[in-house]
Formats: C-alpha cells, structure tokens, sequence
C-alpha cells in the first residue's frame, strides 16, 4: 500500500508548507472550499466508514453529525495529540514530518462542523512537534489556509497549539477539554457528551491526529474509493507503532486489519536475539495481553475483540521469552497507579493496592492466597469507575494473570522470577 498519512515523510524538507504543496497538499482543501458544502464533507467522512483511531473507534462521520446539528455556538474542533498511552508514538511521525497534513485535514474538519476555532492538545513531552506545529501554522496563516478568508471563500478558522503539563488522563477528551478550560484535569461524567456540551459549554468534536489526518485523504479520492482500503468494518489505512523485543521497532503504514503476524514478523523483522515471542499487548498498555496462538488475529475494531483484547491505538508491544510476566504486570501498575487523577475511589486505591501487592510478589515476599486477592480488587475496579483508565488497570492484571498464572504461582513459591531477571 502506498504511504497516505506518512506521504513523503523520509524527504528531510517534509514538514516545510512547500515541501507538502509540491506533493499536492492542500488540494484536499480546495476542492472542498470550491466544490463541496459542509454537509456534503460530512457525508463523504460517513461515506468512507472512518473511524476514531485514538481507541474508541467511534464512526468520525456520526460524530460530526451531532456536533454540527447542535445549534449552539461557537462550535470547536480539538485535535488531541496528548499522546501518552504506553507503547504508542503512532502520531508523533505526523506532528514532527507531516504537520501540514494535520492542518489540511483540521480546516476541512472545522468546515464541515462550522467551527471557527481549534486547538492541537499536545503532548508535553513533544517539545520537538511543538516547534514544528507552531511554525507549520504560521506557514498556514502566511498563504492564507488559515484566518479570517480562507483561500478568499470567506471561511473563518483559527488554530493554536495547547501543550498539556504530562498528565496520561488528559488524553481522554473531558479531561483534555477541562485542561484546555484551564481547570484541573479530571473527566467529566457523560452524557451530555462533547459534542453537545463541550469546552466552555458549547459543541465540540475531538479527534485523535490520525483521524483527522485521514480526511484530505477521502477528499481526495472520495469515500466508496477509501473504503476499499483495509478491513470492511474498518477501511482507511492504519499506523501501527510497533516496540519491545522486535528487531525493526517503529511506526508502520498499513491497511487496517493487517494481522499481528504480518506486522511482527514481516515488518518489525520478528523477534530479536534469536529469542521466542511470549507475549503481545496489541494497543498499548490498557489492553489485554495475547499469547502467541492469536497473532493471526487482524489488527482492526471488530476483530480483537473476538481475540480477548482490544485494537486501542494500534500500539504494538511485543514480548520475548526472557521477560518476566509479573514485573510487567508491576510496572504496569506504577504507572496507573501514578496516572491516577484520583477522582474516583476504586481508581485512587485500588490501583495503589495492586502495586502493592504486584511489587511483593516481585520482590519475593508473595504469599499464598495473592493471586486471588490481585483478581478480587482488579474486580472490584473493572466497571466501577469514572473513566477509562480503572478499566485498562484491571484488565492488565486480570489478563496477565488469566494468561500466564504459572509465573505468579512461581513467584509466590520460590520467591523469585522463572525468567531470570526478566
Ligand atoms: Fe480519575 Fe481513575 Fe477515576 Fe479515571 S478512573 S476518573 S483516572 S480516578
């Protein structure tokens, strides 16, 4: 498949407004203004089945639709790049070497919505994307993609770049939209959801990076030609960011639902140091692990779930037999434990309560009877808290102890690792 969201990412002038005009960038944007109502981008975006690559996988198109109906104004457009699941650097090529995509795609969106403002939540530890942003939008400001007149059609859209302070839960989109607001950021409870009752109380519709990158995309070739792409209930194609024990780690352009297979051993090299594959988180860290009997599973919405885990972001992290599963499962939990915005009380102590019984087991001191009451308190958090972030905790335990019970009983009896030092 050739590189749509990574289009000439390897030529060193990329990111530069030329660069992405002399491979056709900013086309997309033309036709639109030119040709095409913000109803009809709507229906081009439902047409393509895109869905949200952030992990929801909600369909962009319906989603828009809520907002866009929504009479209320000022409307907002968020693109979220708060990148901050473990394993996943999936957006990071686009906001470094293809920012002018992100921006095409985010005037197109803002568009279709009506919305006059927008704002890239970014990562705080991508300093290096927030030069590049910043100065790609002046670019887009100078030759006259962003501002008052777009392209003189009269079309109205501001863009800046909001950097979060490096809390994980601002990733989730009312926590992110509470940041932006300038309060602490903690979720909101849903419904109203953001769409309806957004930033500052008005509709707001917040993308992940590579969804709105894929939009010039399906207006350039329209949305039956992009649905061929990729697996039927999910078209487009797909970044996977592969990492751990590979021999190519990185990011990879594929069709969605290439199978884990495909993208471990023939793209990422397969595993390094002669060793054997132990294990596959698929989506990041919040998603349940696989063993190596399900890596024919295709990476898409639909079809991990069939599998036992999710597709999250697409990030990859593949682990060989020297690692140990408890230490894993325990550094897991430090970092919920750490990201905890602790709103909720079966997040805020139950997170710490596994830690702690993780890190006894890790260090030797494990006792009959800790697996159960791992399984007991990951129980009590899954399905009883505010947000997403207790549910991805006690699903990484309970899918690692599910799969691979004989290395925590081994920690329990004999005090130490079955893998070395993991
Ligand atoms: Fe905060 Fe955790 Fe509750 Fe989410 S689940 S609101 S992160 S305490």
């Amino acid at each position: 498949m050739e590189r749509i969201l990574l289009k000439n990412i390897d030529n060193p002038e990329s990111h530069r407004l030329k660069e992405y005009e002399r491979v056709g960038g900013y086309s997309s944007l033309r036709k639109v203004l030119e040709q095409m109502s913000p109803q009809d981008v709507i229906e081009e975006v439902k047409t393509s089945g895109l869905r949200g690559r952030g992990g929801a996988g909600f369909p962009t198109g319906m989603k828009w639709e809520f907002a866009s109906r929504d009479p209320k104004f000022p409307k907002y457009l968020i693109c979220n790049a708060d990148e901050g699941e473990p394993g996943t650097f999936k957006d990071r090529p686009i906001l470094e070497r293809n920012p002018h995509l992100l921006i095409e795609g985010m005037v197109i969106s803002a568009y279709a919505l009506k919305a006059e403002i927008g704002y890239i939540y970014l990562r705080g530890e991508y300093p290096y994307a927030k030069t590049v942003l910043e100065e790609a939008i002046r670019e887009a400001y100078e030759a006259g993609y962003l501002g008052d007149n777009i392209l003189g059609r009269g079309v109205r859209f501001h863009l800046s770049v909001h950097q979060g302070a490096g809390a994980y839960i601002c990733g989730e989109e009312t926590a992110l939209i509470e940041s932006i607001e300038g309060k602490r950021g903690q979720p909101r409870i849903k419904p109203p959801f953001p769409v309806n009752v957004g930033a500052w109380g008005m509709p707001t519709v917040v993308n992940n990076v590579e969804t709105l990158a894929n939009v010039p995309y399906i207006v350039e070739i329209g949305g039956e030609e992009y649905k061929k792409i990729g697996s039927p209930e999910c078209p487009g194609p797909k970044l996977y960011s592969v990492s751990c024990c590979v021999k190519r780690p990185g990011v990879y352009e594929l069709p969605m639902g290439t199978t884990l297979r495909e993208i471990i051993y023939e793209h990422a090299g397969g595993i390094r140091d002669g060793r054997q594959l132990k294990a596959v988180i698929p989506g990041g860290i919040s998603t349940p692990v696989l063993t190596p009997d399900r890596i024919d599973c295709p990476m898409d919405f639909v079809s991990l779930p069939k599998y036992g885990s999710m597709l999250g972001s697409g990030a990859v992290m593949v682990l060989d037999d020297s690692v140990c599963m408890v230490k894993v499962t325990w550094r897991a939990m430090r970092f919920f434990e750490h990201e905890s915005c602790g709103k909720c009380t079966p997040c805020r102590e139950g997170t710490g309560w596994l830690r702690n019984i993780l890190e006894r087991l890790e260090g030797g001191m494990g006792r009959p009877g800790d697996i159960e009451l791992l399984q007991d308190v990951a129980k009590s958090i899954q399905g009883k808290t505010f947000c997403p972030l207790g549910d991805g905790a006690a699903s990484v335990v309970l899918s690692f102890v599910r799969n691979f019970p004989e290395e925590f009983e081994f920690h329990i009896k004999e005090k130490r690792c079955m893998v070395g030092e993991g």
